[in-house]
Formats: structure tokens, C-alpha cells, sequence
């Protein structure tokens, strides 16, 4: 079967030919229906995060059974899953919670996942280690599901934690209406009243976030000229949420700016920016947070979400064969929502 892999950091991935991988004692082979494609890849193939190549990319995966290892009981061939995509061990304090991001034993699994580490979902089939993994996707469509794994997860677990903050008269920041920006938008409209203000520096990005529903959009290019208009939108108290998808540098300098007393700043993004503190700068009872991914039972609750229709991924659909050229796209930005690879 054709896979996209990682090769080593550097490298552009490949797609070249692998064995149909053959589900093990507590195993399942999945048949593949779409594998979203995340900027975290292009961090992979950019910087070392201590994953060793080659392997399959693609963590962000949906499909249907298509095999199942001896004792695995209760799942049947054609079943439609998603899969959770933070392996952890299964059996320390925290994936007992259904926590896997935060495993305790992450550093001795050496893998974080399929796609990260171990082979991912860029393929016809792909291998989850147990079907604890596995959420059922009931009437909804793979392919469209593939992105609520982790373009959604990620915001929503980021977003719940801080829901007892976001009481109607205050204001979020979300920065980078990307795969997961335009997921988180749309979640913040639907776990809270707060007010949502939508960042980016591509106005088709922005006008995405218009569509759907945001009223305050602005372009952060100018940092001066944002942090301004953000202030005018708040008042003194400003942002009590700021959420960043992109995580560089100018974007933190910004969250640390316009947040208020009392608040939040959540980097999501990978892109490697500082957060300074000086005295009084981010103010006082802000807390920072560094979430990862989220839990296997929230995936369960954006999955509801889903399929209550009160969330959307917006997907571009495109085959395997494309992948070099759709990470090229996703790289200089012109992916709008969330590029789904089809086997
Ligand atoms: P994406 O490429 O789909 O979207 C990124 C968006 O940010 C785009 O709209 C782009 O125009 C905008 N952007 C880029 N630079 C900007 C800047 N300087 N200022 C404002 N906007 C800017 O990416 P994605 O797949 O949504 O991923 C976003 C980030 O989140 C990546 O760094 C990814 O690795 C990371 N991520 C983290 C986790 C986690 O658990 N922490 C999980 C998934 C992804
Ligand atoms: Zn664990």
C-alpha cells in the first residue's frame, strides 16, 4: 500500500510503497477514510522533537474497522471510529483518567503516537496498538470526522479548562484561523458567551473566521495596530482568554499585551516563541497554560458536538498521492480549514 513517511528531519516526506500491516493480539487495522494534515508534521519535518523516522504521518485519522487482533471483542469490521491520538501506556494515574496527552510514562513509550513515531493514518490502513483508542463515529462521515481528532480536540480540551473565566462580558482572543483557529472559534460560540476576537495576518483567514459568525476580526501584522484596536474592543479590563494557535514570537509579545488581570494565556502553537515575564507584564493572577492535544473522553464530547451539527470542519479533500504538494500549500498558508488526505 502507498504511505506518506517521515524520512528524518530536513527531508520533505516521501510516499513509497509499505506492507499492509496485519492486526496483532489486541490489535486493529483500520481502514483509512481520511488523515487531516496538521502544521505539527511541518514542525517534524523542520525541527528535531525526538521522534526517529521513518514512519507513516498522519495523527489526525478516521475510518472503519477492517480487522481485529485476538481478544479484541465488542468492535466489527466496517464500524466507523475516529482514533485518539496521544498514545499513552493505558495504565498510569493520568490515562486511567483517559488523560493519555499527559501519560506519565510518555518519556519511555518512544513514540507519542500513530504518525508520531509509530505509523500513522497517511496510508490505505493503519495499526492502533488497542481499542481503547478508538471512539465510535456513529453517522458521521469519516472524512469529515478525520480533523475532530486533533483540529478540534485540541481547542476544545484548551478551551474547557477555561470555561469558568469566560463569563459573557469578557473577551477571547483567538490567533491563527487555521486547522485548529477556525475549530476554536467556532467552539468558543458554542461552550460560552464571551465575546470572540479572531487574529491572524491573512486576511482570507480572517475572512474565514467572519463566516463563521466571529464579529471582531484583526489583522496582527502590526502588532502596535492590533494590540490598539484589541484594547478598544476590551476596554480596561481586557482580553480575560488569549489563545494562541501559532505560538512565534510577535503572536506571544501580543497575548502577554492585551491580556487583563486575572486572565489567560494559552499557547497551542509550536512555533517557538519566548513568553517573558517582567514585573507587571502579563499582569497580575494571569496564568499560562501549555496544553497538549486532549483526552480520550473529550474526544467523545467534540465528537457529539459533531454530531449534534453544532460544530463544522470546513475540509479540503485531496488524494495521497498529493501530499508533498499539499504540505507545500499548508506551509505558505492557502489551505483554508483543514487539508484531509484520501487514500
Ligand atoms: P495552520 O497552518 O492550519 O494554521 C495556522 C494559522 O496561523 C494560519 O491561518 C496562519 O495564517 C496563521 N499565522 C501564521 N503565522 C502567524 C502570525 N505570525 N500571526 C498571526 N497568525 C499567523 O496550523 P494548525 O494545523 O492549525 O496548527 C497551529 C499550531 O498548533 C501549529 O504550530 C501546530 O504545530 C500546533 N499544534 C499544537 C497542538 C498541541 O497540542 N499543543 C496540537 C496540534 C497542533
Ligand atoms: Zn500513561
Amino acid at each position: 500500500m502507498k504511505a506518506v513517511r517521515f524520512v528524518e528531519v530536513g527531508k520533505p516526506a516521501e510516499i513509497v510503497d509499505v506492507p499492509q500491516p496485519k492486526p496483532g493480539p489486541g490489535q486493529v487495522l483500520l481502514k483509512i477514510g481520511g488523515a487531516g494534515v496538521c502544521h505539527s508534521d511541518l514542525h517534524i519535518m523542520d525541527e528535531d522533537l525526538g521522534l526517529k523516522g521513518p514512519f507513516t504521518l498522519g495523527h489526525e485519522n478516521a475510518g472503519w474497522i477492517a480487522g481485529v487482533g485476538q481478544g479484541v471483542d465488542g468492535w466489527k469490521e466496517g464500524d466507523p471510529v475516529a482514533v485518539y491520538g496521544p498514545w499513552g501506556c493505558g495504565r498510569c494515574h493520568t490515562c486511567q483518567t483517559s488523560a493519555e496527552n499527559y501519560c506519565e510514562n510518555h518519556a519511555s513509550l518512544g513514540t507519542m503516537g500513530g504518525g508520531l513515531g509509530s505509523d500513522g493514518g497517511m496510508a490505505d490502513y493503519m495499526l492502533v496498538p488497542s481499542p481503547r483508542l478508538l471512539v465510535p463515529l456513529g453517522k458521521l462521515d469519516p472524512v469529515l470526522a478525520a480533523p475532530l481528532s486533533d483540529a478540534a480536540l485540541t481547542p476544545y480540551h484548551a478551551i474547557k479548562s477555561a470555561l469558568p473565566m469566560l463569563t459573557p462580558d469578557t473577551h477571547v482572543l483567538v490567533i491563527g484561523i487555521g486547522g485548529l483557529g477556525h475549530m476554536a472559534v467556532q467552539l468558543l460560540q458554542v461552550l460560552c458567551a464571551a465575546t470572540v476576537i479572531a487574529g491572524d495576518i491573512d486576511e482570507a483567514k480572517l475572512a474565514h473566521a467572519k463566516e463563521l459568525g466571529v464579529r471582531h476580526v484583526v489583522n496582527t501584522h502590526d502588532s502596535n495596530a492590533a494590540a490598539e484596536a484589541i484594547g478598544k474592543l476590551t476596554g480596561p479590563r481586557g482580553v480575560t482568554l488569549a489563545l494562541d494557535f501559532v505560538g512565534a514570537q510577535p503572536t506571544v509579545d501580543l497575548c502577554v499585551r492585551v491580556v487583563g488581570r486575572n486572565s489567560r494565556i494559552t499557547v497551542v502553537g509550536l512555533a517557538g516563541g519566548t513568553l517573558h515575564y517582567a514585573a507587571n507584564r502579563p499582569p497580575y493572577g494571569c496564568q499560562v497554560t501549555i496544553p497538549y492535544w486532549g483526552s480520550r473522553t473529550e474526544l467523545m464530547e467534540v465528537i457529539s458536538l459533531a454530531a449534534e451539527g453544532k460544530i463544522h470542519p470546513l475540509v479540503e479533500k485531496f488524494p495521497l498521492e498529493k501530499a508533498v504538494d499539499v504540505y507545500r500549500r499548508l506551509r505558505e498558508g492557502s489551505i483554508k480549514g483543514r487539508a484531509v488526505l484520501l487514500p
